[in-house]
């Protein structure tokens, strides 16, 4: 909205990557931090932004969102994903390429990256596919897509199914520097699967989905990459099993790490039953047990589990007012990640809120190899990506609240506390709400 210099006067500035903690101002002009520290005096026509109370920390950093364009522009846009990203503090999102058709190639990464150019309203960075139509059988052109601007890949949605592709896979995006980041489900155990396998799902008659196809993705890919060494990345954590076979692997020294969202740390598949049958909670991966929950929890405290990632899902409404059996996966998460974040980590004491960010802002920004951009970290001369957190503002979660395109979520009406109240990209304010 504002291009011109900004000031944001009297927050509390957190910056995990250089240890910064202390209260002071951010001076922002032409796109870049100009200077942080006390006292700052705002130049002419600044823009003073009251900060007092609050959190600034570096722009916050989504490495898992699905942005459904091209192909599902019923569902989202990189309009109405980025108009979510902004209103929920996120600067940068990296989307994934299950789209329509699938980020496989570098003219798909150059429609992304030109979409977001004209329309978007944070820096759109594209994960794209392994394999070729993401069908599991050919792998990509990982050089070009990493040349034109890939930032990682991943078949996600799906799952990298066959173990000689996953070889070629890992050798193949090691020689661009990139991640792999794995959808892990050995989809021959969950056919017809849609909630977890348990006595809930027993008790329901559904389809189950157990604990064991997530984790045998994990070992198989953890031992398939011993001798390969290439970044590789678990995505939406959600099974306890799960996060003993990433601490062990990082112990070892395995380049591995691991994302958990906001609903796989707060809900479980009782309130599919609670909630009769709410195909808000259907979810792949599936809500596990209160076990899981904790398990991923102490991931996160002890360090296993690094990045947070919403894994934010649109669908249009048609696709999730259906039976349980035949609604859509997954759920959107940009704008009500930070308030249940805080819900679930900080206030149940598991991290502290310079931890959280960190989470959000320099590890995904290492993961996805933004740090060379200046990302994830906010500092003088380098780009004006911030985010204005106040951590003790409460609100309701409703659908006037969600700027996506879509509202398929099962916190509409809950209560939390915390929440963004400025964003601002490259020197610019695209979110306030003081
Ligand atoms: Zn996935």
């Amino acid at each position: 909205m504002s291009a011109s210099a900004l000031l944001i006067r009297g927050g509390r500035v957190i910056d995990p990557a250089s240890g910064l903690d202390r209260l002071a101002d951010v001076a922002i002009d032409d796109g870049v931090v100009r200077e942080i520290g006390p006292g700052l005096t705002a130049l002419p026509a600044s823009r003073v932004i009251d900060a007092q109370g609050c959190l600034v920390t570096p722009g916050l950093i989504d490495p898992h969102v699905h942005l459904r364009e091209p192909g599902n522009e019923r569902a989202e846009t990189i309009a109405t994903g980025t108009a979510a990203a902004v209103a929920g503090g996120f600067t940068t999102v990296c989307c994934m390429p299950n789209t329509q058709p699938a980020l496989d190639n570098d003219t798909m990464v150059h429609f992304v990256l030109s979409r977001a150019e004209k329309t978007g309203l944070c820096r759109v960075f594209p994960v794209c596919a392994v394999s070729k139509a993401r069908h599991g059988v050919e792998l990509a052109e990982m050089q070009l897509m990493a040349r034109a601007g890939a930032v990682g890949f991943s078949d996600d949605g799906d799952c990298v199914a066959s173990a000689g592709l996953m070889r070629r896979a890992l050798a193949a995006i090691k020689a661009t520097g990139k991640a792999m980041m794995q959808h892990c489900q050995e989809a021959s155990m969950t056919g017809g699967a849609v909630m977890h396998a348990g006595v809930v799902s027993t008790r329901l008659d559904l389809g189950g989905w157990p604990r064991e196809a997530e984790e045998l993705i994990i070992e198989r890919d953890v031992r398939l990459n011993r001798g390969i060494g290439c970044a590789y990345h678990v995505q939406h954590m959600s099974s306890a099993g799960s996060v003993e076979i990433v601490r062990r692997a990082r112990a070892e020294g395995q380049p591995v790490t691991a994302e958990v969202t906001p609903h796989h740390l707060l809900l479980t598949d009782q309130e599919i039953e609670r909630s009769g049958f709410d195909t808000h909670f259907k979810m792949n991966p599936p809500l596990r047990e209160a076990g899981d929950i904790a398990a991923l929890k102490k991931g996160v405290a002890d360090g296993t589990i690094t990045v947070l990632g919403t894994d934010h899902a649109p669908h249009a409404p048609e696709t999730k007012q259906v039976p349980f059996d035949t609604a859509s996966f997954g759920i959107v998460g940009l704008e009500t990640a930070v308030a249940l974040y805080a819900l679930a980590l900080v206030e149940d004491g598991v991290i502290d809120w310079p931890r959280l960010i960190a989470m959000m802002t320099i590890e995904p920004s290492r993961l996805c190899r933004l740090e060379a951009m200046g990302l994830g970290m906010l500092r003088a001369g380098g780009p004006a990506d911030v985010t204005i957190i106040d951590p003790s503002e409460r609100w309701t979660i409703r659908p006037a609240n969600l700027a996506g395109q879509s509202r398929n979520t099962p916190f509409i009406g809950r209560e939390v506390k915390g929440r963004v109240v400025g964003t601002i990209v490259a020197g610019k304010l695209v979110m306030s709400r003081r």
